[in-house]
């Protein structure tokens, strides 16, 4: 028989989950594009300076083991936005300038959850997950869309000599209000100021005029390249143009906080701060930091997927925690919804879990648990300490090569952050038990996509 002390821990994740659900608070998201795990002062950087995301963490708490779905823009938003492993529906590879492809309209997006809840909801910065005017924030869950339809490089100015852009293939960068463009090839180093601008008149509009819930996501362009500062931030940080970009994103989320205490909104707002992926070693010093960790952006490897991630909301989450839970992108949507009210639909699986306990209580979490695919391949598993590469490759070194490990390689992530040796020989009933619950996955996916068209 169960003691009762038992019975009430076991029950613990259920009733934190129950207290929280429903309770509707305001919700932003700040997303940095290409951030590494490295780069922030709180998460060890020794030159770049970010005060606010440091302090941001000393009133909230700062997750250790957060995982991005995937390595590449695209397929981490796509995850981010919808809760799932992207490849469930064809989003599992970055969306050039010009395609006709997108999130399908199908998936349930976060915007579109806490739309249901009544929350007014607004994208600012960039979306890359479509840029047809069906994949668009404004039929995607968003009343408002400020920003880029894809990545800052994917500009004729940026590249004079490409043939796509020099045969004026690829249009010039727009920069879209709602579904119209704006200005085209807009200053990007005015980028950053302008959709905090916009963040915090649309926080003064939703909690002055609105008085209703408001879900802000703001998902920056930087620190991803080319680099381009503001003037006040140009030539500051002692990291270079790297580390003025990383300092001007921190001073937009100091304005983003400030203006919620201003507003009187502080302990009614759940503030997340994070990035899409690792950092695009092959920029070398113009790219980040994937602090301990190897490898960065286009790999499976932990640089490409581990990302630095801090919550706030005073009152509610507890100051200065380092949580050493294993949480990824996909949990969002379910924790959202959850807080929200909203109940997800069943007719789909979820990769993502409500983390509720994690945030509240400072509960340890799950088993560790992720599955990382690129494009069509599955390419390594993590489960517990151990991590299997069946494919690699090495992006930093600019190379697009990728090599078929047989036998696999196997790393414990806990003794061995760093997936630097490989211990396969040591554990072959690891190895064998991961393969078998990779193909178990692998065929899961298949059945689950039976039937699916990816972009429909
Ligand atoms: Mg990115």
């Amino acid at each position: 028989m169960l003691c009762p002390l038992l019975i009430l821990l076991a029950a613990a994740p259920a009733v934190t989950a129950a207290r929280y659900a429903g309770t509707r608070p305001n919700i932003v998201l700040i997303l940095a594009d290409d951030l590494g795990y490295g780069d922030l002062g709180v998460y060890g950087h020794p030159t770049i300076r970010t005060p606010n995301l440091d302090r941001m963490a000393r009133e909230g708490m700062q997750l250790m083991q957060f995982y991005s779905a995937s390595s590449l823009c695209s397929p981490s938003r796509a995850a981010l936005m919808t809760g799932r492993l992207p490849v469930r529906f064809g989003m599992n590879a970055v969306l050039p300038p010009v395609t006709n492809r997108g999130l399908p309209p199908s998936e349930l997006t976060l915007g579109e959850a806490l739309q249901q809840a009544g929350y007014i909801t607004s994208c600012i910065g960039k979306w890359h997950l479509g840029r047809k005017r069906r994949y668009l924030p404004l039929n995607q869950g968003f009343h408002r869309f400020f920003g880029l339809p894809y990545s800052n490089d994917m500009s004729r100015k940026n590249n004079p000599k490409h043939p796509i852009y020099r045969l004026r293939v690829v249009p010039p960068l727009p920069l879209m209000e709602g579904i119209y463009v704006i200005e085209q090839e807009p200053d990007q180093s005015q980028l950053t100021r302008r959709f905090t601008e916009r963040a915090l008149r649309f926080m003064r509009f939703a909690v002055e005029e609105r008085k209703q819930p408001f879900f802000l996501y703001l998902a920056h362009i930087e620190p991803h390249p080319p680099l381009h500062p503001g003037e006040r931030f140009r030539g500051r940080s002692p990291r270079g143009l790297y580390g003025d970009v990383v300092e001007e994103l921190d001073w937009s989320v100091g304005e983003v906080l400030a203006e919620i205490r201003r507003l009187g909104i502080d302990e009614e707002t759940l503030v997340v701060f994070t990035s899409d992926n690792g950092p695009w070693l092959a920029k070398k010093e113009n790219g980040g930091s994937p602090g301990p960790f190897r490898e960065g952006k286009g790999s499976t490897w932990e640089g490409g997927v581990r990302m630095p991630c801090i919550a706030r909301w005073p009152g509610h989450i507890p100051a200065g925690v380092k949580s050493r839970a294993f949480v990824t992108m996909m949990d969002l949507l379910p924790t959202f919804a959850a807080l929200a009210g909203v109940e997800l639909p069943n007719d789909r699986v979820y990769d993502g879990a409500d983390v509720s306990d994690v945030l509240f209580e400072n509960a340890p979490g799950r088993e560790p648990r992720i599955f990382l695919w690129v494009r069509h391949e599955l390419r390594a598993y993590r489960r517990g300490p151990w991590k299997l590469h069946v494919i690699t490759n090495f992006p930093a070194n600019g190379t697009r090569k990728t090599t078929v490990q047989d036998p696999p390689l196997l790393f414990n992530v806990e003794t061995d952050p760093g997936e630097r040796f490989n211990v396969a020989a040591e554990h072959p009933d690891v190895v064998r038990r991961m393969l078998a619950e990779m193909e178990e996955h692998r065929a899961e996916v298949v059945r689950d996509r039976r039937g699916k068209r990816p972009g429909k």
